[in-house]
C-alpha cells in the first residue's frame, strides 16, 4: 500500500502568522518547519504500523515548509514536479491521498491563515464547485480512483474535508477565530492580515492524535475500501478563478475561466 502525503505549513498546530512562521525570511520559519515535519512523521508512523509499504510526502508549500534531515527515514520526499506540474506524481500505483497541515480555502469563516494558493483568490471553482488546495490535489485524485483517506489541519479546514471527500478521517489542530464577513471586497493585503487569530492545541497533543487517525484511517481503507466518497462532477470541466484587487501591483478584481473536455488533470495543467 503506497500513500501520499501531500503538506502545507500554514495549518498545522504552532504557526501563528504568514510573517513570522511560514517564509524564509520568518524569525520562527525553521521551528514552523519541525512542527510540520513532526506532524507527517506522526501520519507516516501510523501509516506504517497499519500496513503501508511506501510513503511519499509531497511537499507541498511555496517556500517548502518540511525539514528533509527530521524527515522520517522511511518516507521518500518529493519537492517540484515532473514535465506536468499536475497531478504532482501521483498515479494509480497509490492506494490513497492524504494530508497534513492544510489551511481552509479562501473566504471560509473562523478560518486561520485563509487562502487559496495565495491571498489574492477570492474563490477558485470547477464546475461550480468552490474548493481550495486540498480540493485541487483531491479530484486529481478522483480521476486517478485514488480514496482521501486522512486530512489534517485547522478545524475550518477539516470541516471543508469532510464535505468535499465524504469518509475521509480528520485531525483538527486549532480553530480560527474570524468570521470572513466584508472581505470578498478587499485587497490581497489587507486579506493578507484579515485572517491570523486561533487557538491552537499543542503541537505535542497534535502529534498523538495524528498518528493514531492515520493508523485508523489505512484500517479504514483495508476494511472498507468503498467507504471513501468524492464530488459527482462530469465532463466538460471548467475553472474558475476570481481574483482580488491588489494595492501593491495596481490592479483591480479580475476573473478567469478556462474548460478542458474530458480531464480534470489536464484543465489544472492549463496555466492561470
Ligand atoms: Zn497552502
Amino acid at each position: 500500500m503506497k500513500i501520499m502525503i501531500m503538506t502545507d505549513m500554514e495549518g498545522c498546530a504552532g504557526i501563528l502568522n504568514f510573517k513570522d512562521w511560514v517564509t524564509p525570511e520568518g524569525r520562527y520559519y525553521e521551528k514552523g518547519k519541525r512542527f510540520l515535519t513532526a506532524e507527517t512523521n506522526a501520519a507516516i508512523d501510523g501509516f506504517f504500523a497499519g500496513g503501508a509499504t511506501e510513503v511519499v510526502i509531497l511537499d507541498g508549500h511555496g517556500h517548502g515548509g518540511i525539514d528533509p534531515e527530521l524527515l522520517d527515514e522511511r518516507a521518500l520526499l518529493r519537492r517540484g514536479h515532473s514535465e506536468k506540474v499536475w497531478p504532482w506524481g501521483m498515479d494509480k500505483s497509490f492506494s490513497a491521498l492524504a494530508c497534513v497541515g492544510q489551511h481552509a480555502k479562501a473566504g471560509t469563516p473562523y478560518s486561520h491563515l485563509t487562502h487559496t494558493q495565495n491571498c489574492g483568490v477570492i474563490d477558485y471553482r470547477v464546475n461550480g464547485l468552490s474548493i481550495g488546495e486540498y480540493g485541487q490535489l483531491a479530484l486529481c485524485a478522483m480521476e486517478l480512483g485514488i480514496p482521501c483517506i486522512l486530512a489534517c489541519g485547522e478545524k475550518a479546514f477539516t470541516k471543508e474535508a469532510e464535505e468535499l471527500t465524504p469518509g475521509v478521517l480528520t485531525v483538527a489542530v486549532k480553530e480560527g477565530l474570524l468570521p470572513d464577513d466584508g472581505f470578498r471586497d478587499c485587497t490581497t493585503e489587507a486579506y493578507e492580515n484579515a485572517k491570523l487569530s486561533a487557538i491552537h492545541l499543542s503541537p505535542g497533543k497534535v502529534v498523538k492524535m495524528i498518528r493514531e487517525t492515520a493508523f485508523k484511517a489505512i484500517e479504514k481503507l483495508k476494511k472498507s475500501p468503498n467507504a471513501f466518497h468524492f464530488p459527482k462532477l462530469s465532463p466538460p470541466y471548467r475553472r474558475e478563478v476570481e481574483f482580488r484587487a491588489s494595492s501593491e501591483r495596481k490592479t483591480q478584481p479580475y476573473s478567469k475561466s478556462v474548460e478542458h473536455p474530458d480531464s480534470i488533470i489536464e484543465l489544472m495543467n492549463i496555466p492561470w
